[in-house]
């Protein structure tokens, strides 16, 4: 099976040059879900477009008949972050024309309360076929609506435009899955969000991130938000409804690197939920390892950032993944100084007991500079 592609224009430099998006869509015999996967939303995450390169060669060694739905793949789906560079450095997380994170711009539907206890109302007895269409369709309108403004002459700034461009690919979508990396030096794990928590094992990743109440402007809360919000609002009005449709950010690994087992971790997990899916039937899949998997579902809150008590040279990093328990001295900075003594190295202990989880790339760092981060343990236990 071979996918379609289509390439759309992003944006016109300068120059002359256009800075384009490239989707790969394969489409199955039966109809089913869409499922939408991107990388590379951050300039430094690459480690996605080796997933979506591994996902598709995967895909197009199946034939239509076991494809049910459809898959589109976007690789770099972020020229502009992508390409930016800091000598060799690639530090494309904030736009740089106006300093916003790159996935902090999306738009979420949001409609009025009172708008929406109306339509829960108004669908009390509708089949969750007719709900979905219809919400659906007031999804799009709402959408339809923003986008008209970037066709006034008065335009709108670039990551409106980029954001709506890419909003548009997978507002329709059944599934969302965008593929992250640590700007630094990472462990693999996940963001769900609440009614698709079942299905996070499939990924074979063993910590994930249960976002509870999402705000809406990273790129996967704001496609679960809206539909989060209507299930809430019917279960307010005493009716249970699950649409089926699920968020994933799967954060693989380390930052600009696309080379390590992070990304058979990644093509692995991800052709494993497609098959518990039933997106692909594949013989083999879902893996027998999958009804066994457990994984941890942590809330953010138990994530710490360590940021240096003063400027130096980081010493002796604890490794990766490396358990502490509070007190334990996780690092050292080796701190010069200007006042005619010696360099001093200055230990700094864990506050509390919990695992590794990320670690600064650079080991030079300024007082207040993020160091490490420690996923506690709940409770502190
Ligand atoms: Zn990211």
């Amino acid at each position: 099976m071979q996918p379609d592609i289509q390439t759309i224009n992003l944006v016109r430099l300068s120059s002359g040059d256009n800075l384009a998006l490239q989707i790969y869509k394969f489409r199955g015999k039966q109809p089913g879900k869409k499922i939408y996967i991107q990388a590379n939303l951050h300039g430094a995450e690459i480690i996605g477009n080796a997933v979506i390169q591994g996902l598709l060669s995967w895909l197009a060694s199946l034939s239509e008949e076991q494809l049910v739905g459809e898959i589109w793949l976007v690789p770099a789906c972020n020229p502009m972050g992508m390409n930016q560079r800091s000598h060799f450095f690639s530090p494309g997380r904030y736009n740089s024309y106006d300093g916003k994170d790159w996935n902090r711009i999306f738009w979420a539907y949001h409609p009025q309360e009172t708008e929406l206890n109306r339509f829960v109302q108004d669908h009390l007895a509708s089949s969750p076929e007719t709900i979905y269409q219809n919400y659906q369709q007031q999804i799009e309108q709402s959408f339809q609506t923003e986008k008209e403004r970037s066709n006034q002459p008065s335009g709108v700034p670039f990551s409106v435009r980029y954001q709506q461009t890419l909003q548009s690919l997978c507002l329709d979508a059944d599934v969302v899955i965008d593929i992250h990396s640590s700007s630094n030096q990472g462990i693999d794990y996940l963001f769900t969000f609440p009614n698709q928590e079942n299905s996070a094992q499939a990924f074979l990743l063993d910590v994930g991130f249960l976002v509870t109440e999402p705000e809406g402007y990273t790129f996967d809360e704001a496609f679960i938000k809206p539909w989060l919000l209507l299930e809430q609002t019917f279960a307010k009005f005493g009716r249970k409804i699950h649409f089926g449709l699920a968020s994933w950010t799967l954060e693989l690994g380390s930052g600009m690197n696309a080379n390590s087992p992070s990304v058979e971790k990644g093509i692995k997990g991800i052709k494993n939920y497609l098959a518990n899916q039933n997106a692909v039937q594949v013989s083999g899949f879902p893996l027998p390892e999958t009804d066994n998997h457990s994984i941890d579902l942590v809330d953010k809150t138990q994530l710490k950032k360590y940021y240096a008590p003063t400027g130096g040279i980081i010493q002796n990093p604890l490794s990766l993944k490396r358990k502490v328990v509070a007190g334990d001295c996780f690092y050292q900075i080796l701190q010069f100084n200007k006042e005619g003594t010696k360099p001093e190295l200055i230990s700094v202990p864990a506050e509390a007991s919990g695992m590794i989880f990320d670690l600064g790339t650079n080991q030079a760092v300024n007082e207040g500079e993020y160091v490490l981060s420690v996923l506690e343990k709940r409770n502190q236990e």
